[in-house]
């Protein structure tokens, strides 16, 4: 039989309307914003602060990946359907899909094979142009700050070599990482040095992922810092009074999106921030609707747990009291082949040997989730490669550390391949639920707060500072920034700042280069290694691959 692809298996599907969706929330037809039948967003008036506590949060999060993602997103989906199969009321609340990665190396990010979220061209492709709405409120900054070093009207004095905004558009453009603007002359501003980040990596997204309602993005995006005058004195993005425009700007997307899975079950998607560069969680407006709305909520956040769930842990669910109930383990035996030593060319092949070696990875992060007071399930997210001897194993190995390992099959046969999982996911959250806490507490001095998350949750056995950064952490001290979140940038390929250390290492130390100020968001991010803001596309991008037909029919959309 042949495989359909994702696109083909969405295209099949028959949708029902937005409504019907809607129906299932309790949400009256009327408080619907519709874009076009099967798309709507919510109205934050739904958001009931009462009932989220009552209602149940379930973190999916992964081992460290392999570049094609060990499927969260995937599986994430596949449970909502395989609860709602056994009676559970459960949304799926997910990131919007950016399109850098949907015309670069990894395609979608709606979902796979049978657990998807659809219309998936839309979602994949602008879907109710909330990212539009983010990279403009981010370039209208810019172009205030351009503005500004030109006006002689209010002319703030900014130091034009201290300007740490950059500009932002979605798409992987290697050749825009830095730029220089304002040539041709007087009538055409000030000559300076500039850049594009991707605009999943912008602060705005950051922001609008972080905000509790509109008067508090506000606030934090007047809270954007902007650089320095030439006597040394910070500037906001209120100094230039750019908050009420720039959430003007906002005033849609700040609104939560739902749609639909395969199987008609409710999905909100809202947001869309890097897991490796950012909070990679999707906003905390669209996670308080959804457990207004639903009993049960299974969310993402990206990459391996080590940067996806210490994030979505200590910054989200700190920030905004949230009490995650379980966290699903996504692992995949071609995952655990690769960290047991398997070339890329030998995921596919059976071994059990390597896959024994792999779990090492695997048993970190089960650790690491405990740290939090939370209990793990893990899911074997099966692929046809798969040997009944390496499932076992993994299996048997959870088992001797008190973890259910569940297979999900939701990739290949949705709902029906998710019901023992489901099952053991209802078990963790109505017998073995306990309070989670944070790993940090966000008031603690910076350099503390960096130390605890590269001992407990990387393994390593020491932090040290570039000079760029211990200069960095004078000027936090000095602008009054110490009781930021720490948001860390890290390579997603491995526990530490380093891509080939593959598996569980040890004995190693992380190099902080430089500590990045997101005041709005109020993040520190401390650069580990050579992050980038802005991606390029790979010599084969995913894009080559896509068609339309005269019928404005859509095929090779991963
Ligand atoms: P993540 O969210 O972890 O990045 P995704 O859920 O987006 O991962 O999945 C990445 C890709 O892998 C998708 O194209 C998806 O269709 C595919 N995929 C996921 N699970 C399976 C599976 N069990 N078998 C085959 N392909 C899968
Ligand atoms: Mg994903």
């Amino acid at each position: 039989m042949k495989v359909l692809s994702d696109i083909e298996i969405a295209q099949k599907t028959q949708l029902t309307h937005i409504k019907n969706i809607a129906k299932k929330l309790n949400i009256s037809e009327d408080d619907l914003e519709l874009y076009g039948k099967y798309k709507a967003k919510l109205p934050l008036k739904l958001i009931n602060e009462e009932t989220i506590d009552r209602n149940n949060l379930i973190l999916v999060t992964a081992l460290t990946p392999t570049p094609a993602g060990e499927g969260k997103t995937t599986v994430s989906i596949g449970l909502t359907e395989g609860l709602n199969k056994i009676g559970k009321q459960a949304t799926v609340v997910l990131r919007e899909p950016s399109l850098g990665p949907v015309f670069g190396i990894k395609g979608g990010a709606a979902g796979g094979g049978y657990s998807q979220v659809v219309p998936m061209e839309d979602i994949n492709l602008h879907f109710t142009g909330d990212f539009n709405a983010i990279e403009k409120a981010n370039n209208l900054l810019s172009s205030l700050i351009d503005n500004n070093l030109q006006s002689r009207r209010n002319n703030l004095n900014i130091d034009p070599r201290t300007i740490a905004w950059k500009r932002v558009i979605d798409m992987n453009d290697r050749s825009l990482r830095k730029i220089t603007i304002g040539l041709g002359g007087t009538a055409n501003g000030i000559p300076r040095e500039d850049g594009f980040n991707i605009t999943a990596a912008s602060e705005i997204m950051a922001i609008l992922c972080m905000a509790k309602n509109r008067d508090d993005l506000k606030q934090r995006i007047g809270n954007i810092f902007v650089g320095f005058t030439f006597d040394k004195k910070p500037i906001f993005a209120r100094d230039l009074n750019a908050e009420n425009a720039m959430a003007i700007l906002l005033k849609d997307a700040i609104k939560p999106n739902l749609v639909q899975t395969l199987e008609k079950n409710p999905a909100i998607i809202h947001g869309g921030p890097f897991a490796n560069i950012a909070q990679g969680t999707n906003s905390i407006i669209a996670t308080k609707m959804g457990l207004s709305l639903s009993n049960y909520v299974i969310t993402e956040a990206g990459f391996g747990a080590d940067l996806g769930a210490e994030k979505f842990l200590n910054i989200k669910c700190a920030a905004a009291g949230l009490n995650p109930k379980c966290v699903v383990l996504v692992a995949t035996i071609r995952a655990l082949r690769h960290h047991g030593g398997s070339p890329t060319d030998q995921y596919n092949v059976p071994s059990v040997e390597r896959v024994e070696k792999g779990f090492a990875n695997l048993e970190k992060h089960i650790e690491n989730i405990r740290k939090f007071s939370i209990e793990p399930v893990v899911a074997i997210n099966t692929f046809s490669s798969d040997t009944d001897e390496e499932v076992e194993l993994i299996k048997s190995k959870c088992a001797t550390l008190g973890v259910k390992a569940v297979v999900s099959d939701g990739w290949a046969a949705g709902g029906d391949g998710t019901i023992e999982f489901a099952k053991a996911v209802v078990d963790v959250v109505e017998n073995k639920a306990s309070k989670f806490k944070p790993l940090y507490n966000w008031k603690s001095p910076v350099v503390n707060k960096i130390e605890r998350i590269a001992k407990e949750i990387y393994g390593a056995d020491s932090v040290e500072y570039d000079n760029k950064a211990r200069l960095d952490l004078k000027r936090i001290d000095a602008l009054g920034f110490n009781d930021f979140a720490i948001c860390m940038a890290k390579t997603q390929k491995s526990f530490s700042d380093n891509d080939k250390l593959i598996g569980r290492p040890e004995g190693f130390t992380i190099t902080v280069r430089e500590i990045e100020i997101a005041a709005g968001a109020k993040f520190l991010i401390p650069l580990l290694g050579k992050m980038m803001r802005m991606p390029g596309l790979p010599s084969k991008p995913a894009s080559e691959e896509m068609k339309i037909d005269n019928h404005g029919k859509i095929s090779g959309l991963s």
